[in-house]
């Protein structure tokens, strides 16, 4: 399956914050491309017709028993149903499973005393828009997301190992609601020593043809 670099006509822009909800069909595949380098996405899968059946971190691990998420690796639910598996993976990998999507509870332990924008609304912000209410906020698969563990058990929040242009594709093995999230950390390096959030790009390479 060819990726599509970040300059094809065929990819679009989410932009840097933000979160949006895609529909993929069983056999569809999406990639998702980290234009800058730098940008964490946290992602989710939803089953299309029962949003009930959610990604599920903990079975993940589990499954794959590992504690990264690597090329090769599928994401199953909370039923421990395949619901996405990484197909291609052109970033030095290591996507991270452990840690939460930010919340609005974070930025006000990091000081922040206004809003600002969260993983966690992007995620039931872009639900909504698909008429798709979650009661809680699954964990999150933290695409690009570079947190080395210790052997002591820490953990370390450190800048993307990924390049301008990396990419990873995720082929759906079910319907589902892919949920996508530039996640908006601009207090602690996570999205690059910056501290910039940045646009990400991402297409569908549909099904192919049937003879
Ligand atoms: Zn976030």
């Amino acid at each position: 399956m060819p990726l599509l670099s970040p300059t094809d006509d065929l990819h679009q822009i989410l932009k840097a914050t933000r979160g949006i909800a895609i529909k993929l069909c069983k056999g569809e595949a999406i990639s998702v491309i980290n234009l800058h380098g730098n940008q964490v996405v946290d992602a989710w899968a939803v089953n299309l017709t029962d949003a009930s059946e959610c990604s599920a971190m903990e079975h993940t691990r589990s499954i794959n028993s590992n504690m990264f998420f690597d090329k090769g690796m599928t994401l199953v639910s909370n039923l421990r149903r395949p619901m996405l598996k990484l197909i291609e993976d052109s970033s030095p990998g290591r996507h991270d499973t452990l840690l939460c999507p930010c919340n609005g509870a974070i930025y006000k332990e990091l000081g922040c005393t206004d809003y600002h924008r969260s993983c966690t609304d992007n995620f039931h912000e872009a639900l909504a828009e698909q008429g798709i209410r979650c009661s809680y906020t699954p964990a999150s698969l933290n695409l690009f997301m570079n947190v080395p563990v210790a052997e002591d058990g820490s953990v370390q929040r450190i800048p993307p190992r990924s390049k301008a242009g990396d990419s990873v594709t995720l082929l759906a093995e079910m319907d589902v609601l892919v949920v996508l999230s530039a996640c908006p950390q601009d207090i602690t390096p996570i999205n690059g020593a910056g501290r910039q959030p940045s646009d990400i790009a991402w297409c569908i390479h549909p099904l192919p043809a049937q003879d």
